[in-house]
């Protein structure tokens, strides 16, 4: 049986609006011992280091949404990714849909930002997904292997551990989900890519996101290619969210008897 691990990451996007709502939210979740280390808050950077302060031994990880390709400069809004190393955030997202989508985030620069990462030693957390219309016109897996040999130059020779996350835009945010045995298929996919095609120097996971909610966590999170869950609108819900922390733990112990493993 594989020892798999089943992480949990959860991204607040553009929420909430303050610092006392950010804190209250994250102070509400309970991450059980056996899942330390797998599950992740994604908070506006502005909350990172207060949430950091006053983090419990059974407080989520905390992991940025987002980081600059640049390492310093002119670059106006932007956050290095010394600033995040130097400010102990270990994790970041790159290339959410909605960076890609809204941010013209093409996929030279999700490579840009995946060096930046790795070079300080931050664990990238690489969304990659297709879109409705190349769903409708059968090009998904084409999609998906483009955005992944995209990676192929940053990521040779890499030999820590990261992470992939199959979000197919046409589920996220919208309530679609897609089934559990197609994003199975999908993650799947992504594993062989870079266990068969490239032969990889580096340990992987790979996540589905889009539209988890705590009633199809545990159908998606059984699921043989499925290391976990990126989710978005419900893990500004408690209930929801812990309900999702809930069908981790059981998905763990159902399919790792080895013990337990930590993203980083
Ligand atoms: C996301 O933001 O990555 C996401 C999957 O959002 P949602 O869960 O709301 O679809």
């Amino acid at each position: 049986m594989k020892n798999k691990s089943h992480f949990v990451i959860g991204n607040w996007k553009l929420n909430p609006n303050s610092t006392q709502e950010a804190s209250s939210l994250y102070q509400a979740i309970q991450v059980p011992e056996k899942l330390k280390g797998q599950i992740f808050i994604c908070p506006p950077a502005i909350y990172l280091s207060d949430l950091q302060h006053n983090q419990k031994s059974n407080s989520p990880q905390l992991c940025a949404q987002n980081l600059s390709q640049y390492n310093a400069g002119a670059y106006t809004g932007e956050i290095s990714a010394a600033m995040l190393a130097n400010a102990k955030i270990t994790h970041t997202l790159i290339g959410h849909s909605e960076r890609r989508s809204l941010f013209a985030e093409s996929n030279d620069i999700v490579s840009e930002k995946v060096k930046a990462a790795l070079e300080q030693k931050i664990t990238p957390i690489i969304c990659v997904g297709e879109t409705e219309a190349e769903r409708t016109a059968h090009q998904t897996d084409e999609v998906i292997q483009s955005q992944l040999t995209a990676l192929k130059a940053v990521l040779a020779g890499c030999t820590e551990n990261i992470c992939f996350a199959y979000e197919p835009v046409w589920a996220i945010g919208t309530g679609k989900t897609c089934s559990a045995e197609e994003a199975n298929r999908v993650c799947a996919l992504i594993e062989r890519f870079w266990t068969e095609k490239i032969e990889a120097s580096f340990g992987f996971s790979v996540l589905y996101g889009g539209s988890v909610k705590a009633n199809n966590a545990p159908e998606l999170l059984a699921q043989q290619s499925i290391g976990g869950v990126l989710v978005g609108g419900a893990s500004l819900i408690i209930s929801e969210f812990q309900g999702i922390i809930a069908a981790a733990a059981n998905a763990q112990d159902a399919n790792a008897p080895l013990g337990q493993q930590v993203l980083r």
